[in-house]
């Protein structure tokens, strides 16, 4: 980025009165910054020096010498360019007042010796702020190469398959995997289930079988069944992933964490940090390092969970308000099911 500078330095809120601004406007000009100053920086006028300047003058490195950065900073910003804000109002002016730090009078301003700290403090900031903006550039967001954009589904339930139908709706290709060896999971094994939309006065027929009807509209969905996940490696946008056969062994199986008790020697001492290592691989045998990357496995930019349903085991008593444990013909609908 080629960086045009511009230094605005606002006089209002006091700043104006307290500081000696053509004394300030000298720093950034020894440098060679542009700089203007405004009564009210904040104002459509004073903003409007800002745009003007960014669109016309191609500046895209500001300095703001106002107030603190954490007031109008989304009047301060400008897309595409850098900004930093030094604090003259809070840290220079109102925490050092002219009746505590009396401005100086016409004839300390002909001493050269006569230091004015609060006009030397506000110009310090400036020259930090202006340091800084010399130092920053802008973040460039990190593209992966191997960027995936489609989805993969753990689970081909009604939460997976109407995950995987929104997602298809955006455009995206997707994956279901499901263990079993059809689509449905526990939805298809209810009688009856909740309503969803409105009306909610009585148990509606299931959904299940016209969600899976639904879903084949999709040729953006790909759908495994009697398939399991043997391991996910990579990132976010760049997942690899590894499919097996339910209870089938492969090298690409996720290696299971060593048991404390592997970690302790036949006399109860515990193993160096290599002897665990040694019992881990031992324990794993057959099974790749887990920074393996399958060279036959999917890449997947994203990956939903949508497996592991279980019924709600309530605690005991936990209900007993509504008759649940006290009375036999209160159960919960996976019980009643
Ligand atoms: S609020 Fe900030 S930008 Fe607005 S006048 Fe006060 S110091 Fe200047």
């Amino acid at each position: 980025m080629d960086k045009k500078y511009g230094v605005y330095i606002c006089e209002g809120c006091g700043i104006g009165e307290a500081l000696d601004i053509e004394k300030l406007i000298e720093v950034p000009k020894e440098k060679g910054f542009s700089v203007k100053t405004s009564p009210i920086l904040c104002s459509i006028e004073g903003l409007e020096i800002l745009n003007k300047d960014i669109a016309d003058e191609s500046v895209n490195t500001l300095v703001i010498a106002a107030c603190s950065r954490r007031v109008l900073y989304d009047v301060f910003r400008f897309d595409g360019c850098i900004v930093d804000r030094v604090n003259l109002r809070e840290q220079v002016v109102w925490s050092h007042p002219r009746t505590k730090y009396p401005a100086p009078t016409e004839e300390q301003k002909d001493d050269e010796e006569f230091i004015d700290h609060v006009q030397m403090m506000a110009e310090d900031y400036l020259r930090m702020g202006m340091a800084k903006v010399e130092k920053i550039d802008l973040p460039e967001p990190y593209k992966l190469e191997t960027l995936s954009r489609k989805i993969l589904v753990i689970g081909g339930g009604i939460t997976g398959i109407t995950a995987a139908i929104d997602a298809a709706k955006l455009g995206y290709d997707v994956t279901i995997v499901e263990k079993e060896s059809a689509l449905g999971g526990h939805a298809k094994r209810w009688r009856k289930q909740l309503p969803g939309p409105y009306v909610f006065d009585s148990l509606i027929p299931p959904t299940i079988e016209s969600k899976i009807e639904e879903l084949k509209n999709y040729s953006r969905i790909t759908v495994k069944t009697d398939t399991v996940v043997a391991r996910i490696a990579g990132q976010p946008g760049a997942f690899t992933v590894t499919f097996k056969k339910p209870g089938e062994k492969i090298e690409f199986d996720v290696p299971f964490p060593l048991p404390d008790e592997m970690k302790f020697d036949e006399n109860g001492k515990e193993l160096d940090a290599e002897k665990v290592h040694e019992r881990f691989l031992e324990y794993n045998k057959g099974r790749r390092d887990i920074l393996t990357i399958d060279p036959d496995g999917e890449l997947f930019g994203a990956v939903i969970l949508a497996a592991g349903w279980r019924p709600y085991q309530p605690e005991e008593g936990e209900f007993a308000h509504l008759g649940f444990g006290e009375i036999p013909d209160v159960v919960t609908n996976s019980q009643f099911e």
